[in-house]
């Protein structure tokens, strides 16, 4: 992925499908501590890092990735000028490269962005099914969304994105018209959540990102933050 920008919140919400850098917040604990599988991908990596080399390595190599500072939901939309070449896109961590499992927290979070940014038609095109009409899919949204149990280890959208998109996508129909998301629609959080046009116009840390590609980036979240709704 959202949120008032307090460091525990947006240093681990970061997120590309370059990197699979989503990082989402609250992290998953283990043994009472948090996990962030992704870790590699957040701000704290990338300073940590490049602390560690201007202290015993000056003069190496620097390490940033240019995407971090946007939503995967602004990466995503920032595609719309290209929509045949996104659908040919897959990420599915299940099913055979270039496939989709149609069950996964990964597959569900890709139709989830999808429709929210580009409508259900598209989706079911990218995925080749309509995942909202799953019912056994319910408590995946519900976790994705920080409602229930616990956030999967996935490559996926922040709490914040994730509502955002489930609000954006049941816009205008009734809760049961998506077996699949009815519980997170009817749910006050996801009723509450920001609205998806203000995520898409938010900015994250910028200041590790080489000047080189900051204009590149700007351009790419201020696109995506001006595309009409589906
Ligand atoms: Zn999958």
């Amino acid at each position: 992925m959202g949120t008032p920008r307090s460091p525990p919140t947006w240093r681990s919400r970061r997120c590309s499908p370059a990197t699979c850098a989503a990082a989402g917040w609250p992290w998953p604990s283990y043994l009472g501590r948090p996990v962030n599988h992704q870790w590699t991908k957040s701000y704290e990596f990338e300073a940590a890092i490049g602390g560690y080399r201007d202290r015993w390595l000056p003069g190496a190599a620097g390490y940033s990735s240019p995407l971090r500072p946007l939503y995967e939901l602004q990466i995503i939309a920032s595609l719309s000028g290209d929509v045949d070449a996104y659908l040919r896109t897959a990420s599915c961590n299940r099913a055979p490269a270039g496939a989709w499992c149609r069950s996964c927290a990964k597959c569900a979070w890709v139709f989830l962005a999808t429709a929210a940014l580009f409508g259900h038609a598209l989706a079911i095109r990218k995925i080749g099914a309509d995942m909202f009409a799953d019912p056994a899919l319910a408590g995946v949204y519900q976790e994705m969304a920080g409602l229930t149990g616990t956030k999967p280890f996935e490559c996926t959208g922040t709490e914040g994105e994730v509502r955002a998109a489930i609000r954006a996508a049941g816009r205008g129909r009734d809760a049961g018209a998506y077996p699949a998301l009815a519980a997170c629609l009817r749910d006050p959080a996801v009723a509450g959540a920001r609205p998806l046009a203000a995520l898409l116009a938010e900015w994250g840390h910028d200041e590790l990102v080489p000047a080189a590609f900051l204009g590149q980036v700007r351009k790419a979240r201020a696109e995506a933050g001006a595309r009409p709704a589906p």
